[in-house]
Formats: structure tokens, C-alpha cells, sequence
């Protein structure tokens, strides 16, 4: 989301003839956006702020903007007191203050914070044309906000509700992002398959795929985050339907006990959650999970975190995407319950989680050793080339063809647990 965010800032600078610069100490104008989703992101946020306070001493005339999540909705008091060389502080997704502010328009009298401007049409989900190197696969917002208020999640608290954008708004977007190079969209929501359910007369997730589908030029379409409580038919009909949107989903579990996902108010039982998984797999033959699991949750005994690892196997997740607890501020879990699981023994768990899923993610790429699978290649990573699978495995192969933006036909000569490595298949192409 801050990918999505940041390109859309700089696409805005751009059309105020900005052009980008690597050095800091060059900039006119740095935009900090900032994710305080766990502590440690938040004081790398903080640590980078401090970092540029001797920029603006050198160079009273640098314009810097604070935005994202570190500055939320609630407005900035406290952090303009405590950061007052920071000129402009935006809300999450929202370019409109700085741009105001490189126009010289009057601040003072707009309560910016209290007026969501994310939805400004005047911004569009683009990527600056100035970008370094071609771009082919770009993230699309549809749905700001969260209104689900897991118990340990600040993101509602920072990003506001749930709101889903119009759809012919992000039709919009999609087709300029596929004009300027884009191939594959990911479309974002904290609860993607959420989409259109806050607006009246809004379609479904299944019916906006549809849409994005028909779009001459796109190649591949996915979509993050998902969450068990609203993975309809109407969404695994259109997976299945349609050749461009990708069999993968990122499907957070969170914890594999009961009480525990009770006291994160998750909203679902085990039994449930592995229903919807077990449902997506009948649906769906070729496809992919992947998932999300907190460790050392208030309370979390070491029973309870068994029945995470008993999850784990008994799902068998592509992937899991694993973190210890922080207390966030503002959140229930924060003000009401006990951090009581030393950090030593959160880190243990940790790596037990991140163990077991190499070990499970070992076996399933294991089965792709020798086979062919179409690959998109989306850039290179030093000198080799980076693709993904249609269930979003990583691919990497050494070829002096240029690859990028192309799917090819991969021969699986080496399968790890996190990435593959293969080679052209001669026909393909
Ligand atoms: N919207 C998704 C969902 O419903 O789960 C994911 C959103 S969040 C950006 C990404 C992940 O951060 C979550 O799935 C969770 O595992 C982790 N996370 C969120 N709050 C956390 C906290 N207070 N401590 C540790 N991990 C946290």
C-alpha cells in the first residue's frame, strides 16, 4: 500500500515538474511514508526522520513531508512539537498537502487532517514516468482503510475506515498504469475481498476482476490482503474463470487457537478457517496460500502456540508470513491486555514458525524440480532475471534474451524453499 502510495506522491510531484534524485542532500523536497504496523517499522520510520533533521539545518529551503501512518488521521500536534523541522504532514494515500504546499496555498486555514482527501480525483494511482528503470507490475489501492479492528491492529486507527474507491476510477487507473508499461496489477485492500461492500451499488470484487480483466494489455491481475470471513464464491468463480487473475491468496490465519484468535477478534474459529481453505483448494486446483501468524500474543501459552505449529501442518501454507507481537498505541490489545510473552521466548517461536514453514515450502517447490511452468518476468535482480509463477513463486533466470515483461515457458532445474531456479524452454516465447 505505501508502494502504491509513495509512486502516487511522486507522480504528483512529477506533474509540478519535480524530478527524482537518489542523494538526499540534493533533494528540494524528501517525502518520508512511513508503516508503524509493528514497532520495529515504526522506529525505523522514526530513525529516518531524525536522520534528515541536519539536511534541513544545512538547507532551510528543503521541504519535508511527513507522511503515512506515522502521521494517521488524528491529527499531528504532538509530532509537529516534537519534529518542527518537518514543513507538511500528510494523512496515509493523501498527496494533496504537499502539493498545496509547493503552490503556496494557505495552510492555516484547512484542518487537513480532518478532511480525508485520499479520494481526490485529481491524484491518480500512476507511476512517475521519471522511474529509473521500466516498470511492468504495479500495486492498485481499491479499498482504504480497515473497519474489521483486529484487536492488536493500529492500521483502522491510522488509515481510517473502510472505504472503497469508484469503480470507474480504478478502471481509470488501471488502463493509464497499462498505457505507461504496466503488465501485472495487484490490487490492494487490508480486506480486499471486502471491495464495494461499504458503498451502495458498488460491484463485488468478483465483478471488478471481471472488469480488470477485460483491459487489452494486462496479463496478470492479483489481489491482497484476504481475510476467511469474506472469501465468497463470487471471488473464487472469477479466480477460476478467468486466465489473467492469478490462483494465489494471501489468507492471514493470525493464531491456531481458538481463544487466542477470540482475544485478536479475528472473527473466525480454526474449524472455519481451514474450511475456507479447504474450500479455495476444491474450487481451485492449481493454487496458492499463503498466510500470516502473530507469535507471543498477550496470553499466548506454550500450548496454544503448538496448535500455531499444528496449523501450520495441517495447512501446509506456501508461505507464512510470521511476526512477534507489539503492543501498537490506541489498540484493545495495547490498553487492555498483558504483553506478558518475553521477547526471547517470542523470537524462539519465531523461529520455530519460520523453520517449519521452510522446511513445508522445501516440499512443495520440490515437486516443480524438472517441471515447466510459465513464468512473468517482472526485472532483474543483479544479473540474473526475476519471475513469478501463476501461484507466485519466485523464479530466477540467467539469459541475455531481455525477458522483462514477458512470460516464458521455465524449466524447473532447482527448487529451494524461497525461490526456484530454472531455464528458457527453447520454444517458448
Ligand atoms: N489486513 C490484513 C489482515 O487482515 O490480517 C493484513 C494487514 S497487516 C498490514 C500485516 C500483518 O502485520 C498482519 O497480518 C499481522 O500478522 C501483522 N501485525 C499487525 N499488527 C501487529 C502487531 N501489533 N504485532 C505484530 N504483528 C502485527
Amino acid at each position: 500500500m505505501n508502494v502504491a502510495d509513495s509512486n502516487r506522491v511522486a507522480a504528483a510531484l512529477e506533474d509540478l515538474d519535480y524530478t527524482p534524485t537518489k542523494l538526499p542532500n540534493q533533494a528540494d523536497v524528501i517525502v518520508l511514508n512511513t508503516c508503524v504496523v509493528r514497532e520495529s517499522a515504526e522506529q525505523k520510520a522514526i530513525g529516518r526522520l531524525t536522520s534528515l533533521k541536519p539536511l534541513k539545518l544545512k538547507n532551510p529551503d528543503l521541504v519535508i513531508n511527513l507522511m503515512g501512518c506515522l502521521v494517521g488521521i488524528h491529527g499531528y500536534s504532538e509530532l509537529r512539537r516534537l519534529y518542527p523541522y518537518v514543513d507538511v504532514f500528510s494523512q496515509p494515500s493523501d498527496p494533496r498537502p504537499l502539493v498545496d504546499h509547493l503552490q503556496g496555498k494557505d495552510l492555516t486555514t484547512k484542518k487537513h487532517q480532518e478532511i480525508s482527501d485520499i479520494l481526490d480525483t485529481e491524484f491518480a494511482y500512476k507511476l512517475p514516468s521519471t522511474k529509473e528503470n521500466a516498470v511492468v507490475t504495479a500495486f492498485l489501492p481499491i479499498v482504504f482503510g480497515c473497519s474489521h479492528a483486529c484487536s492488536y491492529c493500529i492500521i483502522p486507527l491510522r488509515r481510517g475506515k473502510e472505504i472503497s474507491r469508484p469503480p470507474d476510477e480504478i478502471i481509470s487507473d488501471a488502463n493509464t498504469l497499462v498505457a505507461s508499461g504496466v503488465k501485472e496489477i495487484t490490487l490492494l485492500g487490508q480486506i480486499v475481498d471486502r471491495y464495494g461492500q461499504d458503498q451502495p451499488g458498488y460491484p463485488r470484487l468478483g465483478t471488478l476482476l471481471r472488469k480488470i480483466h477485460q483491459i487489452d494489455g494486462v496479463q496478470r491481475i492479483r489481489f491482497l490482503t484476504s481475510h476467511p470471513n469474506w472469501m465468497t464464491d463470487d471471488i473464487l468463480d472469477a479466480v477460476a474463470d478467468l486466465p489473467k487473475v492469478m490462483p494465489h491468496f494471501e489468507l492471514p490465519n493470525q493464531a491456531g487457537d481458538d481463544v487466542v484468535l477470540r482475544n485478536m477478534r479475528r472473527g473466525y474459529t480454526i474449524d472455519q478457517y481451514i474450511k475456507v481453505i479447504e474450500k479455495i483448494r476444491k474450487r481451485l486446483e492449481d493454487v496458492s496460500i499463503a498466510t500470516d501468524i502473530i507469535v507471543g500474543f498477550p496470553g499466548e501459552s506454550e500450548a496454544q502456540f503448538n496448535r500455531s505449529v499444528d496449523l501450520l501442518k495441517t495447512v501446509r501454507p506456501d508461505m507464512t508470513h510470521v511476526a512477534r507481537y507489539s503492543p501498537r498505541p490506541g489498540t484493545y490489545s495495547a490498553r487492555k491486555l498483558i504483553d506478558d510473552v518475553p521477547q526471547e521466548e517470542k523470537m524462539r517461536r519465531f523461529r520455530i514458525i519460520e523453520k517449519l514453514q521452510e522446511q513445508i515450502s522445501a516440499e512443495i517447490n520440490q515437486k516443480f524440480f524438472g517441471k515447466k511452468v510459465p513464468v512473468f518476468f517482472e526485472g532483474k535482480s543483479k544479473d540474473r532475471w526475476r519471475g513469478r509463477t501463476h501461484t507466485n513463486k519466485l523464479v530466477f533466470v540467467d539469459d541475455k534474451a531481455n525477458l522483462l515483461g514477458k512470460i516464458m515457458n521455465v524449466e524447473i532445474t532447482w527448487a529451494g524453499p524461497w525461490s526456484m531456479i530454472g531455464v528458457i524452454e527453447p520454444t517458448s516465447g
